[in-house]
């Protein structure tokens, strides 16, 4: 059957979870810091309206703040994990198949059917996630999930659509394509922007027509994804999605249910090293990992848990995630539950930092380049060639089913096909 995708993206996220605690902030403009209170990272519709841009550093608005009382919170990610895991636990109750795609925004994939009611059914769902959690939500529907994010900006620019966007047989499409800058579509950097603002391309729709040839040849196949998309054919996953800045989530559904520590141990260790080559790939580093484990939402014995981990100090070091997310899966591990589902989230993700730790733990020069050289083989020989102990080999049962795949004749020494002799206790 075909299928249209949903993004759900909770509204100005971290200023939603604060104010919940702080109810009377509520119609006040209120903004959060990044780590060490440098910059502005998240704001509300006050404090946007005052002109407060995305990304700011403090100190240059500090007079604006003051005048106009604008209540100011240093990050808190711990508060942020959690909050986020109980949206996604609030979604995945209703729909099994929610693909969480950053601290603030997962996909869901819905039925394309017509005579289905959609729009009532993604109402119901925004208002289950403020009720139970009391997090305000906007959701966008297309029929990719590069045009679901657009739709989704819709949502929260549109006053009439009430935080529900649905450009899946939308008259109007084009004309919304063509009121979004091509600089905040999916993926789009800032480098593409000036790559295509030269080629005469400025808005969703001009990319959207864009010359493929131009595009394959000037944009990468990342470039090429994002033109089919806007054409309305699918084509990302979010294993090829274009990373979040705020937050990288790694989590699969196992192959079969698992019970087994041990197995959970391999799967969450498969999926730090993962997100932290994906840091290090940037230039990166976070100052907090969430894990969360569960079992199947509808499954008897239903079973979700997370913890989130503050870090001493900022870290794209595989070993020092490794060891934080082993941690946060000791204290969040129960016995006798089928968990289908574990996953990783990094956040309070900025620059790397430069600065030297007083009392230094276990990160040296050493083991910079020691992650430096594993990334470089990996990238050389394939994902996965010098990996952290007891992780990531496809056998295991946590890993994703693929059942129909054929083996890995010319890369595995196990799998190696196997010429019998005519003897055939002589296999050779
Ligand atoms: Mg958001």
């Amino acid at each position: 059957m075909k299928k249209v995708f949903a993004l759900i993206d909770c509204n100005n996220f971290f200023v939603s979870c604060e104010r919940l605690f702080r109810p009377e902030l509520n119609s006040r403009p209120v903004v959060v810091l990044s780590n060490n209170d440098g910059c502005i990272i998240a704001r509300s519709n006050e404090a946007k309206s005052l002109g407060i841009p995305m990304g700011a550093p403090l100190f240059k608005f500090k007079s604006l703040i003051e005048r106009h009382n604008v209540h100011v919170f240093s990050s808190n990610f711990a508060l942020y994990g959690d909050l986020s895991c109980r949206v996604m636990d609030v979604l995945r109750q209703i729909e099994a198949n929610i693909e969480v795609y950053s601290i603030d925004e997962a996909f869901l994939s819905l039925p394309a059917n017509k005579i289905w009611d959609r729009k009532r059914y993604v109402t119901e769902l925004r208002e289950k996630v403020r009720k139970y959690v009391g997090i305000p939500i906007s959701i966008g529907i297309a029929t990719t999930k590069t045009l679901a994010k657009i739709a989704n900006r819709m949502a929260k620019i549109d006053a009439p659509s009430q935080g529900v966007f649905d450009l899946v047989d939308n008259s109007q499409k084009d004309s919304v394509l063509g009121k979004i800058d091509v600089s905040d579509v999916w993926g789009v950097g800032k480098r593409s922007t000036e790559k295509l603002h030269k080629h005469g391309i400025y808005t969703a729709l001009d990319l959207k027509r864009a010359d493929e040839i131009w595009i394959r040849k000037r944009m990468t196949v990342g470039g090429l994804r994002t033109v089919m998309e806007l054409n309305d054919i699918p084509c990302i996953s979010l294993q090829n999605a274009p990373v979040s800045s705020k937050s990288i989530v790694t989590s699969r559904t196992f192959g079969q249910p698992i019970t087994d520590l041990d197995h959970l141990r391999e799967a969450v260790i498969s999926y730090a090293s993962i997100a932290a080559e994906k840091l290090r790939k940037q230039g990166v580093e976070a100052q907090t990992l969430n894990v969360f484990i569960t079992t199947g939402p509808f499954d008897q014995h239903y079973f979700s848990n997370n913890q989130t981990i503050t870090l001493a100090r900022p870290t794209s070091s595989t070993p020092e995630l490794i060891a934080a997310a082993l941690q946060c899966l000791k204290s969040l591990y129960r016995t006798d539950y089928k968990y289908r589902k574990a996953g990783i989230m990094l956040s309070g993700i900025g620059p790397g930092n430069k600065q030297q730790d007083l009392f230094p733990l276990s990160v040296s020069k050493e083991d910079k380049s020691l992650m430096a050289g594993l990334d470089k083989i990996n990238r050389k020989w394939g994902r996965n060639t010098i990996q952290y102990g007891m992780t990531q080999a496809t056998d295991k049962p946590w890993s994703i089913q693929q059942s129909q795949k054929s083996p890995a004749y010319t890369t595995k020494w196990q799998e190696l096909p196997v010429v019998k002799t005519m003897d055939s206790n002589h296999e050779i």
